[in-house]
């Protein structure tokens, strides 16, 4: 479910940090999303991977779900889905990609499969980009109440409150009383 997201977020757009900086890091996300591969990925992958990135970050930003779900229609077409049935673990159920395909695509597919899915079924108001300062990460929010605002409230969250909090100071002018107190 965190295919986009773990994606997306390998680039901070405000600050231009990269995340994702070689073919090795791209191996590492292919890795913990159980892709197999064979030989580790190339440049030509990693540009690939680059793409793909910002196709995802278009469609949480998207302004309707239409234009949501022909982008991600689109990587569908792109990244040559593949939907078949196999019971290669004992039961009949259902694959989006082929197995032998390259690793990117099985990555794209999996990533828009997921947030079609999401999409479709609770809306796209479930897509999200941090409010957080100079962050903009993507999440989706799955939350009963559909309350989250924030990448992270450990962090961003955080982050906001104590920033609310020192303006508010700045606003009462808390703080700043003693310096017209005289002197015991
Ligand atoms: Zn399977
Ligand atoms: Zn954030």
């Amino acid at each position: 479910m965190t295919w986009a997201e773990d994606l997306v977020n390998t680039y901070n757009v405000v600050r231009e940090k990269e995340k994702m900086p070689d073919p090795a890091a791209l191996a590492e996300l292919l890795i913990a999303h159980e892709i197999r591969i064979k030989d580790l990925p190339g440049t030509k992958d990693l540009d690939k991977a680059r793409t793909l990135r910002a196709a995802l970050r278009e469609v949480f930003g998207a302004p309707d779900e239409e234009t949501a779900v022909a982008l991600l229609n689109r990587i569908l077409a792109d990244h040559h889905a593949l939907p078949h049935y196999t019971n290669h673990d004992g039961e009949w159920h259902l694959h989006v990609t082929d197995p032998q395909a390259p690793p990117v695509d099985q990555y794209a597919v999996n990533a828009a499969i997921g947030l079609l899915g999401v999409i479709t079924t609770t809306g796209m108001s479930r897509l999200h980009i941090c409010d957080g300062n100079r962050c903009e990460e993507v999440f989706v929010d799955v939350s009963r109440n559909q309350s989250r605002r924030y990448c992270s409230p450990r962090i961003c969250g955080n982050r906001a409150s104590a920033a609310a909090h020192r303006a508010r100071r700045r606003d009462t002018g808390a703080g700043r009383a003693d310096r017209h107190d005289p002197l015991p």
